[in-house]
């Protein structure tokens, strides 16, 4: 008689998406569904997608939910959620665990990515790591010693807030010229943009012809041998290794994991990040370290959602 495999569910939930995934007890997924979030139904969503899941092979021992915003670990709330109204994820865990029975674990969205990066993607093998999610804003994550490293308040590796340029623009967070001014997806399309305006030789750059081009056209663009959007990339990298400069003379770690949609850009960012840290951080600090892409893409929230419920159980 063999016995039932322990599988793991793990979701994303994001302003309009959840996805949710399947995961077997090693992290690999065997099955994902994907549907658009509606904030008012989310509770009766997500328990219908575990529901489906757990229809599939095997027996789920755990549940792990990656949200936008914070969880106050005292109480297992949902604190400041960004892109999600709070009435509707603020009850989430106490509302899924009834609503599906199974054992809820929540976290912070760029904390579970960085869990699944950790555990089956580009983090494997180390003990101690700096994730990095660059995307619509700038997150980051800590694993020191194999565990997440959250922080007296849950807010440990916001490095989308260090501050890059003293005079620069107004922050999100009220600062002024944080990385995520310079380097997010939405602050490399203004800068596009700014730049567009006021340079006539760049107007023979392609981004000239569309009027609304995104984050993801600048890295087309630069792929295809653009030289605007090439340097729009290599300068969006600078600022990025900049960041990643200080945070490898602050923690002295072992790997950098990048992540996020601005990474699709591949080398052609990833080589400027590496040859701007090399120039800034401290020399023994830069040796020890390995600057790395992450592997796992949009799976990676999911997987170390899973890979999180998967432990806390085992606790
Ligand atoms: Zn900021």
């Amino acid at each position: 008689m063999t016995t039932p495999r322990t599988n793991f569910i793990g979701i994303n939930v994001s302003g309009t998406q959840a996805r949710a995934a399947l995961v077997d007890h090693d992290g690999s997924i065997l099955e994902t569904r994907v549907g658009e979030v509606v904030p008012k139904q989310l509770i009766p969503q997500l328990a219908a997608m575990v529901e489906e899941l757990r229809s599939r092979e095997g027996t789920v021992a755990a549940i792990g939910v990656a949200i936008p915003g914070l969880v106050n670990r005292q109480t297992d709330r949902v604190i400041a959620p960004r892109d999600l109204p709070s009435n509707s994820v603020y009850n989430l865990h106490e509302e899924l665990t009834r609503a599906t029975g199974l054992r809820v674990e929540l976290e912070n969205d760029a904390n579970a990515a960085a869990y699944g990066e950790f555990k089956v993607g580009a983090g494997r093998g180390s003990r101690n790591l700096f994730y990095m999610m660059i995307g619509n804003g700038i997150g980051g994550a800590i694993i020191l010693d194999g565990k997440l490293w959250t922080g007296a308040s849950g807010l440990a590796g916001e490095v989308g807030h260090i501050t890059i340029n003293t005079g620069g623009l107004e922050c999100v967070c009220g600062n002024t010229g944080c990385l995520e001014t310079v380097a997010s997806a939405p602050s490399i399309v203004r800068r596009a943009r700014e730049r567009l305006n006021r340079d006539s030789t760049s107007s023979l750059s392609r981004l000239a012809l569309n009027k609304s081009f995104t984050a993801d056209d600048v890295a087309h663009q630069a792929n295809e041998g653009d030289d605007f959007a090439l340097m729009m990339i290599e300068r969006t990298g600078k600022y990025i290794g900049t960041g990643v400069a200080s945070v490898i003379n602050l923690l002295n770690i072992e790997r950098i994991v990048l992540g996020g949609g601005v990474m699709d850009a591949g080398s052609l960012i990833l080589n400027p990040i590496i040859h701007e840290v090399r120039r800034r951080a401290f020399q023994p600090c830069f040796e020890a370290t390995e600057i790395v892409a992450a592997k796992l893409g949009l799976d990676a929230a999911p997987i170390g959602a899973a890979m999180l419920g998967r432990d806390a159980a085992s606790d």
